[in-house]
């Protein structure tokens, strides 16, 4: 990330939530877990992990990941109490959601549209949109989009 609010706490880098089984790794959001990544695990308790090279709350990878030095990159990351990127992501997650919130709203609108036209071509138009918007909804499913 560009803006540097990191203080090196090394929170991030403990209680890494990972899903070994099925290869998917929740920490910058939801996300593949690399066998890179992977190799730099140690077992905690169920599905968390802390990173091999974490020591004294310092990174001593020589040559970490790209997604160490991206993190956190993703506005629906899961950041740790008190990580000084709380607001920044919080912004982040918030203009996607009000972007969402638009295209619901334009959503109802066409729909009533279809509804007081009895011109098919018209109608199909409408449903073009409506269907495009929704799938940009629906990409933010998991995430909740359902209720923004
Ligand atoms: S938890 Fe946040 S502030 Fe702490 S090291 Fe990670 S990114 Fe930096
Ligand atoms: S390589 Fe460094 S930055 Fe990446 S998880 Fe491990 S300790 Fe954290």
């Amino acid at each position: 990330m560009t803006n540097d609010f990191c203080n090196k706490c090394g929170a991030c880098c403990k209680n890494i939530k990972a899903d070994m089984y099925n290869n998917i790794l929740f920490w910058d959001g939801k996300m593949p877990l690399t066998e890179e990544f992977k190799s730099m695990l140690i077992p905690e308790n169920n599905n968390v992990y802390t990173c091999r090279y974490l020591k004294e709350n310092l990174c001593t990878n020589p040559s970490k990941p790209d997604i160490c030095n991206n993190y956190p990159s993703s506005p629906f990351v899961e950041l740790p109490e008190n990580c000084h990127y709380c607001g920044l992501i919080f912004m982040k997650r918030e203009k996607i959601q009000q972007k969402i919130r638009k295209l619901k709203e334009e959503i109802i609108h066409y729909n009533a549209l279809i509804d007081t036209t009895k011109d098919k071509k018209e109608q199909n138009q409408y449903q073009r949109i409506i269907t495009s918007h929704q799938k940009l909804v629906d990409k933010y499913k998991e995430y909740g989009s359902k209720d923004w």
